[in-house]
């Protein structure tokens, strides 16, 4: 097993079971996560329990194939275990550094505007995968992770146990000590799992891909909108932020000409109504799927009619655009070309 992958209480109960003391899960979280040790011998445990811990547990890093670095960010390509790619993309902020992890090979939603869907989905990334991500951005580039963005390739929602395992991982004080806050998981709306990541018992944030004011638009760009409409949607969001406290983000890819008119806007401020969700705005990364970017002016049109009515409207940096850095696009060069 994949020594990423397990969580601290998994740990405990392991060390539990082959007669330990639990306590020996947090000596080892510490030492792989805060000091970057990469070898059981170096915790100083009786030989037989290293021996043991060898037997059963390795450390398992993705291998770097590709890495574009430029000032504000950068991309890794991961190959797996069993040679499939992962993609990871580190977003150097001003507050510090998020990194964006996939969490599936492909992706099965299908929304019409994003590369990663090109791909179908071949199989859902381990918790010890998403983890790996964060490791070897650690270890290449040797950055320390502020934040994470449940936001690369692949929907969380439809691989929820090792995703909630890895934000257990990730946010545990004795290991990387991400703050919860500085957590946030994107889905294009699977409602019964929305509720289900209400009630974890800790929080992380949320934000939904809208992309839409209204189900007819949202329907022929997102196809996940004919199973879970957007009131359901935004009912469930709405339950998520009652229930944890917790802002909800809205996001809203700009494609000029498709959902970027004053009119959506004004759809989208009314669908929010009275709701503390906050919108932020994407500028679309452009890709050959045959939209095209909003203008400047579009954008800031667009904000303007939702903050005059009330919606607080954030526009997102935009990072990595010389890096191929939208969904999927480096993997998508990489298997076209072979890089
Ligand atoms: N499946 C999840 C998370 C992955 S996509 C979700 O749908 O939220 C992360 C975000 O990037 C989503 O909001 C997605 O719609 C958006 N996105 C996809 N392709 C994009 C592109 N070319 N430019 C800008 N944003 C894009």
């Amino acid at each position: 097993m994949n020594i990423y992958g397990i969580t601290q209480a998994a740990l405990e109960r392991y060390f539990a079971d082959i007669g330990e003391n639990p306590f020996k899960a947090g000596l080892i979280y510490d030492g792989i996560y805060k000091k970057g040790i990469e070898d059981f011998a170096e915790f100083g445990f009786a030989d037989r329990v290293t021996a043991r811990l060898k037997a059963d547990l390795e450390f398992e890093f993705p291998e770097v194939v590709e890495t574009l670095d430029s000032e504000d960010s950068a991309k890794l390509l991961l190959r797996l275990k069993d040679g499939e790619y992962a993609e990871t993309v580190l977003m150097r902020q001003k507050f510090g550094n998020v990194l964006c992890v996939s969490t599936q090979v492909g992706c099965n939603m299908g929304c019409v505007f994003c590369q990663s869907g090109r791909m179908k989905k071949r199989r859902s990334l381990l918790a010890g995968e998403i983890v790996g991500q964060v490791m070897a951005v650690r270890r290449e580039l040797g950055a320390d992770i502020g934040g994470v963005s449940v936001m690369g390739i692949g929907e969380p929602f439809d691989n929820f146990e090792e995703v909630r395992n890895f934000c257990g991982i990730v946010s545990a004080d004795k290991g990387l000590a991400v703050g919860r806050r500085h957590i946030t998981v994107s889905t294009c709306g699977i409602v019964p799992r929305i509720y289900e990541y209400a009630e974890l018992p800790s929080s992380y944030n949320l934000a939904i891909s809208l992309h839409a004011p209204n189900d007819e638009l949202r329907s022929r760009i997102m196809p996940i909108n004919k199973a879970y409409p957007l009131k359901e949607v935004l009912t469930a969001a709405e339950y998520f932020s009652e229930r944890t406290g917790r802002r909800v983000t809205l996001e809203y890819v700009m494609l000029g000409g498709v959902n970027d008119l004053p009119e959506h806007a004004k759809q989208l401020a009314r669908l929010i109504g009275s709701r503390s969700f906050y919108v932020n705005i994407i500028p679309y990364n452009p890709t050959d799927n045959g939209f095209r970017k909003s203008s400047n002016e579009e954008i800031e049109l667009f904000r303007g009619v939702l903050r005059k009515n009330g919606i607080v409207a954030t526009r997102r940096r935009e990072f990595g655009t010389g890096l191929k850095a939208a969904c999927g696009q480096l993997r998508a060069d990489y298997e076209r070309d072979g890089l």
